[in-house]
Parts: structure tokens; C-alpha cells; sequence
């Protein structure tokens, strides 16, 4: 069966989030001009989030999305709810490298709190995204078992108070139905839910407490100043204050933040709803699980006991013809059981990668923000980033300059050779993880 990708259309993917959504009903259109105090660019979880914090501080805000909310990786990813501030930050060792000892600890708390956003928007605005906790790090070798081990006791010397255990190889079947793995960790602080109905209620939240939520207005042109000019086909927004969220699919608007960003894919098949057996059988504790190489795979259940598998199908940058055939190996790999499984819905989208795969924060002007590059990790980073560009707007700094001071290297050479760098990356790191 070949399921069409609709990375590149301006119509939601043909993904299991579109297909079970609560509520796709249009936001706005912007007709007209209009001047406000903040305009955010990008409905995906960066910019909604930062509307979100802006409209509970009482700033006059306005989020344009090229398409629709949720359109771009935040409504369409594999759902897993990650703590930790960017996947090179798994450890205090790697923290103190990057901010240094006096930053470490804010930035390993940022880590923390970017989870805790998430869980108190979902009680304060009563949003219905299928959110279960429970998470398992799976490990295929004894030296990821480990890295696993020093980072629950990085955690646990750092006072993390949810539970967080080690599994071996006796109980892993209590995870993860699967021969493939000999043990992991598990943590109950982080865990799993429907995105695409995550990020569309912040967005009709943000809209309740006044921000103005416009889809289809595609940002044509910037011109910075005083007074940030925000154009698009047919209306314009001025603003004090510019937010740019549009991560991998911002393309060339920006020269500064594109060099700087490699758009990759990845994919996911969901199968169709699977007996209740099955379902118990393959997770067991319904915990959302992921593998600890670079090119990994991700997998959960959804609500109605679909499998949803993930992972970074092709190492060329080019998105694979036949998703479900790229993906489906995979999916046997660890689950054989499945096979014949019939698989409902296949599709990608983009991720935004920095070289350091660090997330990158900062601003191109005293009055113009980004953030992106959260490198398959943004889920809930994204939510902590538009928090402290939330706190910055509204004069407090401390935060913020501890992510923002972190240099970020462009890609070398530029747009023109990022394909070419991409290809090589991804051998170089299939090459690692095929060593360990
Ligand atoms: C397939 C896949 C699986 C993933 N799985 C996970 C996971 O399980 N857990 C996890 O933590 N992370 C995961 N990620 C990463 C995560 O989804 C992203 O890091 C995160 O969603 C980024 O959010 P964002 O708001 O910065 O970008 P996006 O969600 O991509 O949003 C950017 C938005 O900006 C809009 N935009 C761009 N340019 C313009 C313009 N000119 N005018 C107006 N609007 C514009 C786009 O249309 C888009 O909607 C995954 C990513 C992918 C692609």
C-alpha cells in the first residue's frame, strides 16, 4: 500500500493527528493592516507557545502560520513528551561543558520546567490531547545501558522527583515486547500525547485570552526597524516586537537563521487499530519508547491502540518515494510479530538541525526574536524557549542570556552545500551507530 506525503502541500499531512483531531476548524483570516505590540510567525509549538505566554503577561499579540496551526513538525511528529533542554544536554558533564558551571544548573532546570509547561497548560486550559506519562529509554548495548544509568543519577543528585528506574534484561518485556533490547530507563516525568491537538489548543487558549491566531498568511517579506514591517500576499502587520518560530520551514526568509539550520525528514506509519491483546502485548506499560542511536526509532501506542512507529528513514536528505516501505523493516525489527499488520496512515515532515544540536535562541535585533534548531527534540524544549523569549520581551533577561549566549556555527558553505553535507552526515552517523 503507498500512502502519499504531503510534506510539501499546503494541506495537513495525511497523519493519524489530522485524521483523529478534536477540532480543525479554521482560525482566522487576516484582512487588512493591522499594528500590534507582538507578531509571532509560525503556528507550530515555538510560536504558539510564545502567543501563549505573551497573551498571559497581557501583551496585544498576533500569530501569523503560513498554512494551518499545527501544519508544520509540531502537529505531525511522533508525540513523545521529552524533558531535557536539546538531545546533546543528556548529562551535567555535557551541560557544564556547554553553559559552564555557574549557567549549568539554570539550564538543566529549563530541562525540567519545559515539561512542566506543558502539563499545567493541558490542566489550566482543559486540553484534550491524550496525554499519558510514562517513558522507556530502550538500550541495545551494555554501554547505553550505562550513559543510562550516570544520566538517572545526574537526575536523581539534581533532586528530579519523578520516578525514574533501571530496567534489565529480565523485566524489559514489562516495556517493550521486543527480543531487540537488553534493558533501559524508565522515567515517569516524561511521556506521550496527540500533538496536533496539543498545539491547536494553546492556540484556541492564547485566542481566549485575546492573541490574534491568523492561518493562511504566509510572511512574504520582513523589514526590520523601530518598527518591524510583516508582509504578506495581501495584508500587512506592523509591530514593536517581531518573533520568528518558523524552524525548518522558514526557508530562505531569514538568511541568518536558514545558514544556520538543516531541514531534515523524518517519518512515521501508524497501523491500524490493534486488538487489545496485541496492544498489551507489544507495550505493555503503554509508555512511549525510543532507542539510543543517532538515527533512531521512536514508538508508541496512540489512544485507539494504533502503533506508532518513527524514524529517520533515508540517510541520502531525500524523503523516501514509499514511506511505508521505508519504515516497515523497521517496524519488524523490533516487532515481527506485527507482520501483515495493516498500516493506516504514512507521512513525514521536517526537523530543524544545528550543527551543535543545541536549540538556538536569541535575537537578530533588540526588537527581533527566534528560536528553533531543537534537532528531533522540540516537543516540549520549544515550550521553554518561547517562554524566555516571553520573559525577555517583558525585561527579564537572566534566562534567556544563559541559552542565547551559546554560539551557534552556520552550515559551511552555506544553502548550496547543505544537501551534500547532509548526505555525508547521515553515512557518518548510520557508520555510528553501526560501530556503537
Ligand atoms: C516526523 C517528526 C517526528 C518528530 N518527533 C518528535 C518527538 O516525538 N518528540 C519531540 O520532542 N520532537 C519531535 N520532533 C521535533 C519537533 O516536532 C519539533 O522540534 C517541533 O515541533 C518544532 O516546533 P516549531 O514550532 O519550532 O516548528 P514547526 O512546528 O515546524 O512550526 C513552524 C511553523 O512556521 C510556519 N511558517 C514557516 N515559515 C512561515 C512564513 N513565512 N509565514 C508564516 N508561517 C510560516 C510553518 O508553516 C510551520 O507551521 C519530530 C519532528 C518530526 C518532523
Amino acid at each position: 500500500m503507498r500512502i502519499r506525503d504531503s510534506i510539501h502541500t499546503d494541506q495537513f499531512p495525511p497523519s493519524y493527528y489530522t485524521a483523529t483531531c478534536n477540532d480543525l476548524t479554521p482560525f482566522r483570516r487576516l484582512e487588512g493592516n493591522m499594528h500590534v505590540n507582538v507578531c509571532v510567525v509560525g503556528g507550530g509549538f515555538t510560536g504558539v507557545a510564545a502567543a501563549l505566554h505573551l497573551a498571559e503577561k497581557g501583551y496585544d499579540v498576533a500569530l501569523v502560520e503560513q498554512n494551518r496551526i499545527g501544519w508544520g513538525a509540531s502537529g505531525r511528529n511522533g508525540g513523545q513528551v521529552i524533558g531535557g533542554y536539546g538531545p546533546e544536554l543528556s548529562n551535567m558533564s555535557k551541560i557544564q561543558k556547554v553553559f559552564g558551571r555557574d549557567n549549568a544548573r539554570a539550564a538543566w532546570e529549563m530541562g525540567v520546567e519545559c515539561v512542566d509547561i506543558i502539563d499545567e497548560w493541558i490542566s489550566k486550559y482543559d486540553i484534550d490531547c491524550d496525554m499519558k506519562w510514562g517513558y522507556f529509554d530502550a538500550a541495545m548495548k551494555q554501554r547505553e545501558m550505562d550513559e543510562l544509568a550516570e544520566s538517572m543519577e545526574t537526575l536523581k543528585s539534581f533532586g528530579y522527583k519523578p520516578e525514574q528506574r533501571m530496567v534489565g534484561a529480565d523485566e524489559v518485556k514489562n516495556y517493550v515486547g521486543s527480543d531487540r533490547y537488553i534493558g533501559g530507563l524508565t522515567n515517569m516525568g516524561w511521556g506521550h500525547c496527540h500533538v496536533l491537538n496539543l498545539v491547536r489548543g494553546e492556540a484556541r487558549a492564547a485566542e481566549k485570552l485575546g492573541a490574534k491566531i491568523f492561518e493562511d498568511a504566509r510572511v512574504s517579506k520582513i523589514e526590520y526597524g523601530d518598527k518591524v514591517t510583516i508582509d504578506m500576499d495581501t495584508c500587512r502587520i506592523t509591530a514593536d516586537i517581531l518573533v520568528l518560530g518558523g524552524n525548518a520551514y522558514l526557508g530562505k526568509l531569514v538568511p541568518k537563521l536558514a545558514s544556520r539550520i538543516l531541514p531534515t525528514g523524518s517519518y512515521i506509519v501508524t497501523t491500524e487499530p490493534l486488538e487489545e491483546s496485541v496492544a498489551k502485548e507489544i507495550l505493555p506499560a503503554n509508555f512511549a519508547v525510543c532507542d539510543q542511536r543517532w538515527a533512531l526509532d521512536y514508538f508508541r501506542l496512540t489512544a485507539d491502540n494504533r502503533l506508532l512507529f518513527g524514524g529517520l528513514a533515508t540517510y541520502s536528505g531525500r524523503h523516501p518515494r514509499d514511506i511505508i516501505g521505508a519504515i516497515m523493516p523497521n517496524v519488524l525489527k523490533v516487532f515481527p510479530q506485527l507482520k501483515g499488520v495493516k498500516i493506516d496512515h504514512a507521512w513525514g515532515g521536517y526537523m530543524g538541525i544545528g550543527l551543535n544540536r543545541i536549540p538556538q535562541l536569541g535575537r537578530l535585533a533588540p526588537n527581533v526574536y527566534f528560536a528553533q534548531a531543537y534537532s528531533g527534540h522540540g516537543v516540549a524544549p520549544t515550550h521553554m524557549s518561547a517562554r524566555l523569549i516571553a520573559e525577555a520581551i517583558s525585561g527579564q533577561m537572566e534566562r534567556f542570556d544563559v541559552m542565547a549566549k551559546i554560539k551557534h556555527p552556520p552550515f559551511p558553505g552555506g544553502q548550496m552545500f547543505k544537501a551534500p553535507i547532509q548526505a555525508v552526515g547521515m553515512a557518518y552517523y548510520r557508520l555510528k551507530d553501526a560501530l556503537g
